[in-house]
């Protein structure tokens, strides 16, 4: 009949009320006894009959609306002058209150010592260091003869990663328990109820009376472990246990475990100092954890922030992967490191092969769209890298870089086997694999081959925080390059723009100006002129018998002749008058601020000097005949030059080597 009721540990009593908490409906059954009490079998009992109305009435008004009573409530019974604490919740249509006696000392000296635990947890720097601190701490403070720290992995299997003992029990430090012994209900449970105390497992227990009351009973908190459960725990050789829950910020991080291989009994005060202990370590785990984790992932920042801020130029992807690899293989403990960006492949330390490296990118690209980061700790298992060829390797963290939105590059650490041995304290589920063995001692151990390390999450996270800082370098190297591009073709344009300009306006036998050249700045000089009424001249003056000189020397001298008489005029003249080639061995002189008689003793300065040009292989003297024409008002560029030409002309019928002044300009 009474079934469906767990039975109920007897280090506390309970009882059940309706929904009202005012009826009793049914009462463990050392209930009377552990409260001194008469408790009828009537079945109109009341708990103010039994508890007293102030203490009845404040259960009611706290557990208003409520699931629980927010913490529990103290009395006493005054004839046989024990403390009592009680806790109360619902359980469907009803309430349930569960009593323990209190030990009458103990809470004062208790807080001292809790104090000073907890000041030594908080100055823990590492998680050993504090996870140690704590068993220690809760192993003096319980006295069990085992204290340890059950930290589950992604599987939710459990590693034993701390332990204080002191007495029969053997250690399970550094051991293993399978996921299967910790199913989900009871993670769930864990979650609500943090705390789990059972005093003896193999100890006496106690029913509820009447049994036929329809109370669910699996929340409380003195329920008798079911009957696996005892016979795992007389497995471990336990009969006292007390398991704490450590919630991380995603679910359950691991559980605390006390044992003994006596029965134990643990104070409601011990058990709630135990529980501050564990939840201020557990803060403090976390928080150093989170400090670890953000260490790291500055390290592989500042891996490749620092070494491209130390640089001037930024450095193409091949230089980046050669300085950096040994780095980041360091912070990621791999063997090796590819990078792939557009076809090309950069490798180094210990990599498949190219066309290995390129199959694996071209599945990636296919199969993982995502931004996020690809692994694997076991390539020859995993559906997209299983036929390749990858020997050597058991690890692959591949991690997409956005490049352009076409293609993206690849940044992929590889991973050696690394073979690891479990040590199960229990047989897990999956007993039945090759490799598994029962050592001597009934614990079971497994070599885990073909495996590399696991990629941990901050890992990964280090790596996508790699990825985007290495495409920002390699696109600030790309766009380097290609304004280095630009600026190269920027320089070319403006050299064939100068050639072009020199073509333009210069003369290419002579090097002075052309007779375009020469004729624009005739042009603005008239425009000056015109406006301001300032006076120039243009001496016009022609080569006397250099037909013959061609005839004699040859018409290479010639071109001698008419580059060093180029040379020598221009060099003599002043920096506002200019030269230009007017066509064959004609040249014109624009000079600037010249009335006529300066004009005239030019042209003589002129044309005695030219007398004086020495060609090497040439045995007679140069001699030119200069025609001078000043402007006058309304003069055009022709008209000023054909008075020009006519005064040379004139020159040259006048026997040549000599000046003539423009005829209207000579009154
Ligand atoms: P004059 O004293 O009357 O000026 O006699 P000239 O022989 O200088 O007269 P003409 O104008 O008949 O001859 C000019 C010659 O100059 C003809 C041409 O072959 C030569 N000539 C024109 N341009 C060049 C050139 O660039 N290089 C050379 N070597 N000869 C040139
Ligand atoms: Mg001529
Ligand atoms: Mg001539």
């Amino acid at each position: 009949m009474s079934k469906h009721h767990p039975l109920l540990q007897s280090f506390g009593a309970l009882m059940v009320l309706d929904a009202d908490s005012r009826r009793i409906q049914a009462v463990s059954s050392n209930f009377a006894a552990l409260l001194g009490l008469i408790v009828t079998e009537e079945g109109d009992q009341t708990l103010s009959g039994l508890l007293g109305k102030r203490l009845s009435q404040r259960v009611r008004r706290e557990l208003q609306g409520q699931q629980r009573l927010p913490g529990p409530l103290t009395f006493s019974r005054p004839f046989n002058a024990t403390r009592f604490q009680l806790h109360a919740y619902r359980a469907g249509a009803y309430v349930v209150i569960e009593i323990e006696p209190l030990n009458p000392l103990g809470k004062r000296r208790l807080l001292g010592t809790v104090n000073e635990r907890l000041m030594h947890l908080a100055e823990a720097t590492h998680q050993e260091e504090l996870l140690d601190n704590l068993v220690t701490a809760v192993q003096e403070l319980t006295g069990h003869d085992r204290v340890s720290i059950c930290h589950f992995d992604s599987d939710w299997h459990g590693l034993i990663v701390a332990e204080a003992r002191g007495g029969r029990l053997a250690p399970l430090l550094g051991q293993r328990f399978p996921a299967s012994d910790f199913p989900l209900a009871l993670r769930r449970a864990y979650e609500r109820h943090p705390v789990r105390l059972i005093q003896d497992v193999s100890g006496p227990t106690e029913r509820l009376i009447p049994d036929d009351c329809s109370v669910a009973l699996n929340d409380s908190f003195l329920r008798a472990p079911a009957s696996e459960q005892s016979h795992y725990l007389q497995r471990l050789g336990v009969r006292g246990a007390l398991s704490i829950a450590m919630q991380g910020d995603s679910g359950l991080w691991g559980l605390l475990f006390c044992h003994s291989a006596m029965p134990h009994p643990v104070t409601p005060s011990v058990r709630d100092a135990v529980r501050t202990l564990v939840q201020m370590a557990t803060q403090r785990l976390l928080l150093l954890r989170a400090r670890q984790e953000a260490r790291y992932l500055q390290r592989v920042q500042d891996s490749l922030v620092l070494s491209t801020n130390a640089r001037f130029e930024p450095q193409s992807p091949h230089q980046l992967l050669f300085e950096q690899a040994d780095t980041w293989m360091a912070l990621f403990r791999a063997h090796g490191v590819a990078l792939w960006l557009k076809g090309s492949i950069y490798q180094s330390g210990n990599t498949p092969t190219p066309e290995a490296i390129s199959q694996l990118i071209m599945r990636l690209e296919k199969a993982h769209v995502h931004s996020g980061p690809w692994c694997t700790r076991d390539v020859t298992k995993e559906p997209l890298t299983a036929s390749l060829a990858m020997p050597e390797q058991c690890g692959v963290l591949a991690v997409p870089l956005p490049m352009s939105s076409a293609q993206r590059g690849w940044l992929v650490f590889f991973r050696p086997e690394q073979v690891e041995t479990l040590y199960w304290a229990m047989q897990p589920a999956t007993a039945h694999q090759p490799g598994m063995m029962a050592s001597p001692s009934a614990a079971w151990y497994e070599e885990v081959i073909g495996k590399s390390e696991a990629w941990q999450r901050v890992e990964r996270l280090a790596a996508m925080d790699l990825g985007e800082d290495l495409t920002l370098a390699i696109s600030a190297y790309e766009i380097s390059t290609l304004n280095m591009h630009l600026e190269r073709e920027r320089k070319a344009l403006a050299e064939a723009n100068q050639r072009l300009e020199q073509l333009a306006h210069f003369d290419p036998l002579t090097q002075v100006w052309n007779r375009y050249r020469i004729e624009q700045a005739i042009d603005a000089e008239l425009v000056a002129a015109k406006r301001y009424g300032a006076a120039f001249a243009l001496l016009l003056f022609d080569v006397d018998h250099f037909k013959q000189i061609n005839d004699t020397y040859g018409h290479s001298l010639g071109d001698d002749v008419l580059v060093s008489l180029a040379r020598l005029v221009e060099s003599s003249l002043r920096g506002c008058d200019n030269l230009g080639r007017w066509g064959g061995e004609e040249f014109v002189v624009l000079a600037t601020h010249s009335d006529l008689e300066a004009a005239v003793g030019l042209a003589e300065r002129l044309r005695s000097l030219v007398a004086t040009l020495h060609v090497n292989g040439l045995e007679q003297l140069i001699t030119v005949s200069i025609g001078v024409a000043i402007w006058r008002p309304g003069d055009s560029c022709k008209s000023l030059m054909a008075r020009a030409d006519a005064a040379m002309y004139r020159a040259k019928r006048s026997g040549r080597n000599r000046i003539e002044i423009a005829v209207e300009q000579m009154q």
